[in-house]
């Protein structure tokens, strides 16, 4: 398969035939729960941050401002010929309160000390040329700051069911890239002030924000606190902030570029040669936008 560009999300899908099938064309033209929840929060969390932890005023009411983020969303998905699944329009009122109360957790728990950094912007669009003759990585880095003492700070927000393990983080093809973009990659900041592709050439902090995390526990859970301390958490209570926030790090060695280098272009590789191995999951592939598609071996019609 020749490809121009990898993504980010060609990295990270659990399923390697998946992307194969979304780089071909074969998926469904509709948003998943899942998919429309994590879009939704994104959106939201930009619009937090552009007009409130930047601008100086917190929100009149998070419903409101997840409301917004959702119709924006919704517009986009229909310029996209996308359309929301059934389960998608049953579960808006779910979402909007779920990640309205992340907002708000989000401001209460992060403004104080967000408020003092830059923003360079959000859904920052970033390529890097990592080898000659290899498509290039594009992606958008959901938050891109400068914290109070000018260190470059990479946010990308989640919004999974499941809490990634530091193993999980470490070896993080999405994060990893990102990394190495901070070093050799080529920026679009969206801060207001640039208009031209700019390098950074600096190591960056790498956040994973596990947005699910910042609501409180829902049953009763005994687990170290920002302490380090074991603490018994009742129903409701606040999850320790070190649950959500979730920094990655790489080693500071020069040879961390390279490793990160070597690991996509062999990805690349895989790809050229067409290369995708199929790697079911009994619940992804209940829900999967490309299963119609994909090759299957019972003999249920
Ligand atoms: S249906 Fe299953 S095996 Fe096929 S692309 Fe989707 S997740 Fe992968």
């Amino acid at each position: 398969m020749r490809l121009k560009e990898i993504h980010s999300s060609d990295l990270t899908a659990s399923c390697p035939k998946f992307v194969e099938l979304r780089l071909k064309g074969m998926t469904r033209p509709a948003a998943t729960t899942a998919l429309y929840r994590g879009l939704v929060a994104g959106e939201s969390m930009r619009l937090l941050h552009e007009r409130h932890i930047h601008g100086g005023t917190e929100p009149a009411l998070y419903s409101m401002l997840v409301s917004e983020a959702a119709a924006i969303v919704d517009a986009t998905l229909a310029a996209e010929g996308r359309l929301k699944t059934p389960a998608v329009e049953a579960s808006m009122s779910d979402v909007v309160t779920d990640v309205a109360s992340a907002c708000e957790k989000y401001w209460m728990k992060l403004q104080p000390r967000m408020s003092k950094w830059t923003l360079l912007g959000c859904e920052v669009p970033v390529r890097w040329k990592y080898a000659p003759r290899y498509p290039e990585f594009a992606s958008h880095i959901d938050c891109l700051l400068r914290d109070e003492n000018g260190g470059l700070v990479v946010i990308d927000w989640k919004w999974k069911a499941e809490s990634p393990t530091y193993q999980y983080l470490a070896r993080n093809m999405q994060m990893a890239c990102y990394y190495a973009c901070c070093f050799e990659g080529r920026f679009l900041l969206n801060d207001g002030l640039s208009t031209e592709w700019v390098s950074l050439c600096e190591e960056p902090r790498m956040v994973w924000l596990q947005l699910p995390a910042l609501l409180p526990f829902g049953r009763k859970t005994r687990c170290e606190d920002d302490k380090g301390m074991e603490v018994e958490f009742s129903r409701g209570d606040d999850r320790p902030i070190r649950m959500a926030w979730k920094e990655i790090e790489y080693g500071h060695l020069p040879s961390t570029v390279d490793d990160i280098r070597a690991a996509l272009m062999q990805r690349a590789r895989m790809f050229k040669n067409d290369i995708f191995p199929q790697n079911p999951d009994p619940v992804g592939c209940t829900i999967c936008e490309a299963e119609s598609f994909c090759k299957r071996f019972d003999t249920i019609v």
